[in-house]
């Protein structure tokens, strides 16, 4: 798997916030965007995707595509919202 957007710790910007959640029920964002940053892919993965013919027409079939590269997105707390592939 190649992540491309990946940033150096010291560089994002929401590492310098503390934890807030101090027992409350809802989770603070120091602890999301943890979540969402343990859950960028590490291996590559597999999607359903409906088969095209050469023209470009679905053929009725779903294949499973690779995938083998993403493009993280991010927030403007340089927090993973998101990736493309
Ligand atoms: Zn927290």
């Amino acid at each position: 798997m190649k992540v491309i957007g990946l940033m150096p710790n010291e560089k994002i910007h929401w590492k310098k916030f503390s934890c807030t959640c101090d027992g409350k029920m809802e989770k603070c964002k120091v602890c999301k965007y943890t979540i969402a940053q343990n859950s960028i892919p590490k291996k590559d993965f597999f999607v359903k995707q409906i088969e095209l013919d050469k023209k470009g027409k679905p053929t009725g079939k779903i294949i499973d595509k690779k995938i083998s590269e993403i493009t993280i997105v991010r927030g403007s707390d340089d927090d993973v919202q998101g990736w493309k592939f």
